[in-house]
């Protein structure tokens, strides 16, 4: 199993106080390595601009890589752009990129992008909710309009909606996006009568909801609709922050809710997508949570590798 990941994406320079912070990948990239030794390492490629635009619109790119602030810069009330964010978006992203091409070539049939930062809040002209590129999207479609997939799935954990993917992908139905989420809650999108083109799927999970309400959610509607869809490549925004530890929500999830979601995920994948799966780390912003909860998520990629 591939994981891939970049030092620029530590160099994303959020400021002292903000909650996405570089201490979560360090988290994350440790006790991955530390865990689970098998993993093969690589380091992302930076995204193409032809990849980019894709999910996104030149105006969008054009901020994220041509700003050149010199000194951080806020996009929204929680969206930084500092000297180095460039290179940072551009290496998440690539790693999407990379891990697509990885998984669809044959090299591997898992693969986890351990990136920052985040994605799935932005949408193809803005940068919001601490993501600047949406990663997943720019995967989905490099795998649909490079690699010729007709059906992509885009398995959504993390405790936020990600209103930029269902916002990029509600027409387009060779996508089919599945969430679970904490409603009310930043971004207040997510309600289950958004549909789409009968290609979204949202699960709101109200605040206190814990391993049991998850687990039917995703047991009683969201898994059901995947096994149906038969993705060709199943995709997964793998945010940490609906564990019971996370500061900015109050889902009640342990590390074993995960591990119990990665091997329902995975068996889908191996019925429908020659087990292909590659999953991007979201949210997640209490550093113990992340480092139980990332190792939890790999190890069940891996042991069905
Ligand atoms: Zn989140």
């Amino acid at each position: 199993m591939h994981v891939y990941t970049h030092a620029a994406c530590l160099a994303h320079d959020t400021g002292p106080a903000h909650a996405e912070r570089p201490q979560r990948l360090e988290a994350v990239t440790q006790a991955l390595r530390e865990q689970l030794p098998t993993l093969q390492w690589r380091d992302a490629p930076n995204a193409s601009i032809d990849a980019l635009a894709r999910a996104h619109a030149p105006s969008l790119l054009r901020t994220v890589l041509e700003t050149a602030p010199r000194e951080r810069i806020m996009l929204d009330p929680d969206t930084v752009l500092s000297p180095d964010s460039a290179e940072a978006a551009l290496r998440a992203a690539g790693a999407a990129i990379a891990a697509v091409d990885a998984v669809l070539g044959g090299q591997t049939t898992r693969a986890f992008c351990a990136v920052r930062p985040p994605g799935h809040h932005a949408t193809a002209d803005t940068a919001m909710g601490f993501c600047l590129f949406n990663n997943v999207a720019v995967a989905a479609l490099h795998a649909l309009d490079v690699h010729g997939l007709q059906r992509v799935a885009i398995a959504d954990f993390d405790v936020h909606h990600g209103n930029g993917t269902q916002a990029i992908f509600e027409r387009d139905p060779r996508v089919l996006f599945a969430s679970s989420h904490q409603m009310p809650l930043y971004p207040d999108t997510g309600h289950a009568s958004e549909r789409g083109v009968g290609n979204i799927l949202n699960a709101p999970l109200a605040p206190g909801s814990g391993s049991e309400a998850f687990r039917s959610a995703w047991t009683d509607r969201l898994l059901p609709a995947l096994e149906a869809f038969a993705p060709q490549l199943l995709l997964v925004s793998a945010g940490f922050d609906a564990h019971r530890r996370d500061p900015l929500a109050q889902l009640q999830l342990e590390a074993d809710d995960y591990a119990w979601l990665t091997r329902e995920l995975a068996a889908i994948a191996d019925r429908h997508a020659g087990g292909r799966v590659v999953s991007l780390l979201e949210g997640g912003y209490d550093l113990e949570a992340l480092r139980e909860c990332s190792v939890a998520h790999v190890r069940g990629l891996v042991v069905q590798a």
